[in-house]
């Protein structure tokens, strides 16, 4: 089986749609036909300043909500970033292999640094996309499932495990991105021009899955569309419209045409108000999972324990041959 590997943030507490419809949803039907590691990433999270005891209780609801997404611990590893110390560990070599240039040119940080403010923005954020890339090779991972946003930090992956091939000896397998088209970038429902974004969006522009579902729907319902009334999928021109139709198509599996043909002469009302019903019947049932898991932390404790000690396993033999292929001596 060929191997898939990915992570989530523990940060803002509840997963947004973006989450689940560009990341989360592909975990879950990728986890019957590849061997794989998902990750809370709460290393990632700290580039960004986290008060400690909510780190820590994000860190669990993550977990549960990714379980309630439909992750099953018997068909995948699911485990916190935290707890496999080989990531750090790798991390600092795949910093030492990496060009300032070229970690300067991550878009990603260059946006997240101007919302923090050149001085206030940490080192770790800086290198954050490195982390990253000795996250995926690990795991000697082929494929990475994840949003559009994330595309160049595939790439510099994939550079990085070329160059430490190449200079080094063969050690890392390759990976590629898994990015689904249709849903590579849910946008702010308050500003389409933009990306649904933990850190960027503002609360009426950003679906929070654990959100009030009567909040939920009222969002949908002011959804920013255009002033003309026809619903038709079209990118550059109806944005709003458009980003609401593939919302629609990917929670319920209706084809964007056969949508466009039932709200013919309809106008955007009908569209969003079942819409908000959609969204409604989609994250209420999610709830109540997510709580069901939280109410019972020792089932979810065990279940990141067991997650930890498989991924430990695989993530000590990669690091184990790079230190050896670096030149590092071993301890005796
Ligand atoms: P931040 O803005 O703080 O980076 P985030 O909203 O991007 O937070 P992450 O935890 O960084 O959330 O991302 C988790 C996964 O969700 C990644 O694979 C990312 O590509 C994907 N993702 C995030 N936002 C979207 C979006 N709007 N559309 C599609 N995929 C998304
Ligand atoms: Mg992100």
């Amino acid at each position: 089986r060929p191997r898939v590997l990915s992570g989530i943030q523990p940060t803002a507490g509840s997963f947004h749609l973006g989450n689940y419809l560009g990341a989360v949803r592909q975990w879950v039907a990728l986890q019957e036909s590849h061997d794989a590691f998902y990750m809370v990433v709460d290393l990632h999270a700290i580039t960004i300043p986290q008060d400690p005891a909510d780190l820590r209780a994000n860190t669990r609801l993550a977990a549960a909500q990714l379980l309630a997404a439909g992750l099953d611990p018997e068909r995948c590893t699911l485990f916190v970033q935290s707890h496999v110390p080989e990531h750090a560990q790798l991390a600092w070599i795949m910093n030492c292999l990496t060009g300032f240039g070229e970690a300067s040119r991550m878009t990603q940080f260059k946006d997240k640094a101007a919302k923090q403010g050149a001085d206030r923005a940490s080192v770790g954020l800086f290198t954050y996309p490195i982390l990253q890339v000795a996250d995926i090779l690990l795991y000697q991972a082929n494929q990475v499932p994840v949003g559009e946003d994330q595309r160049q930090h595939i790439e510099l992956t994939r550079d990085l495990a070329e160059r430490f091939n190449g200079r080094l000896g063969e050690t890392f397998t390759v990976p590629a991105a898994y990015i689904l088209k249709e849903t590579a970038k849910i946008f702010d429902l308050q500003d389409p021009s933009i990306k649904m974004s933990k850190s960027a969006s503002t609360p009426k522009g950003l679906i929070n899955l654990l959100d009030e579902p009567k909040a939920t729907a009222k969002k949908v319902k002011s959804a920013v569309t255009d002033t003309d009334t026809v619903v038709r999928y079209d990118t550059a021109e109806k944005p709003g419209v458009s980003n609401l139709l593939t919302i629609y198509s990917t929670l319920t599996g209706t084809g964007i045409p056969e949508l466009e043909q039932k709200y013919a002469g309809k106008g955007y009302g009908a569209l969003k108000t079942d819409l908000a019903e959609v969204m409604v019947d989609f994250v209420t049932p999610f709830r109540d999972r997510t709580q069901a898991y939280l109410d019972d932390p020792e089932t979810l404790d065990s279940i990141l324990a067991k997650g930890a000690e498989k991924a430990r396993a695989v993530a000590a033999e990669t690091l184990a041959r790079a230190y050896d292929a670096v030149g590092l001596l071993p301890a005796k």
